[in-house]
């Protein structure tokens, strides 16, 4: 089955895909250190929205964040120990990005947090659904008909619908979502069009750096796209083929295969 990470890596550059797929075992570390942070994040969420329900309306927001961020870095450090101990070449860049990340969303949850007790004259515990909707997280997800599997971030149930949610710590585009992100929500949307004998219209990409979701309407044209772009890595993945690729410096200043595709 195709790996929705392999689609992703497409969008960046097939080559790229090309490389990881033939040449090395790379992937499969990189794989699995996106899948641990990812899991750390999810769960210092879930500690946010744990400690969330002792928030009382008369707070001011530094106390709000103040009981936000409990055990929140002792659980960063805790886990990121054990990151490490799995060798997957963890850097500390990724380190202090999770450490931002965690604490901007706490700074935003304490301020939109606030603002929602004090115009609905409630406690936090009972505005915690406006924030923190009925979801399933890193929920693994595959299909034999379509051929992928992967494991979609979030999955927000609202009113019996289905929504699909990247968590995405990159650096967000000025206005939408970039296209590799619209092509990964469409395919966990068929994914779990298919898992939940569902129809899914819209996905969001959540952008911690900013705090913004931006929703990605799963039209026509993006499935579209999709399903162009499934049979260009599978020709990629099964067939060997190596693609042709415009390089782009920008993307491959910053690639391990630059050496590789210099020389060639
Ligand atoms: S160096 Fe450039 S062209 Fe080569 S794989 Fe990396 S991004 Fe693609």
């Amino acid at each position: 089955m195709i790996k929705v990470s392999s689609i992703k890596q497409h969008m960046y550059c097939p080559l790229k895909l090309y490389h990881q797929i033939h040449l090395d075992s790379k992937e499969n570390k990189d794989y699995q250190l996106a899948i641990e942070i990812k899991k750390l994040k999810i769960d210092v969420q879930d500690l946010i929205q744990k400690n969330m329900r002792k928030v009382k309306k008369e707070m001011t927001i530094s106390e709000i964040e103040c009981m936000l961020s409990e055990n929140i870095d002792q659980y960063i450090k805790g886990t990121v120990q054990s990151i490490k101990t799995m060798n997957l070449g963890l850097e500390s860049s990724q380190i202090n990005e999770i450490i931002e990340n965690a604490y901007f969303s706490i700074k935003m949850t304490s301020l939109k947090t606030k603002q929602a007790m004090t115009i609905l004259d409630k406690n936090a515990f009972e505005v915690i659904d406006m924030f923190f909707p009925n979801s399933m997280y890193s929920y693994l997800i595959k299909d034999k008909g379509l051929d992928i599997i992967g494991i979609c971030d979030k999955i927000e149930i609202n009113d019996g619908r289905y929504y699909p949610i990247l968590l995405k710590s990159g650096t967000p585009p000025l206005k939408g979502v970039w296209d590799q992100d619209a092509i990964e929500l469409a395919a966990y949307a068929l994914l779990i069009e298919e898992e939940f004998a569902t129809d899914v219209y819209v996905g969001f990409v959540d952008y911690e750096k900013i705090g913004d979701r931006r929703p990605v309407v799963m039209d026509v044209d993006l499935r579209k796209s999709y399903f162009n772009i499934i049979r260009e890595v599978k020709e990629i993945i099964e067939n060997k083929k190596k693609p042709d690729v415009k390089k782009s410096p920008k993307k491959c200043e910053k690639c391990e295969y630059k050496d590789i595709c210099l020389k060639n």
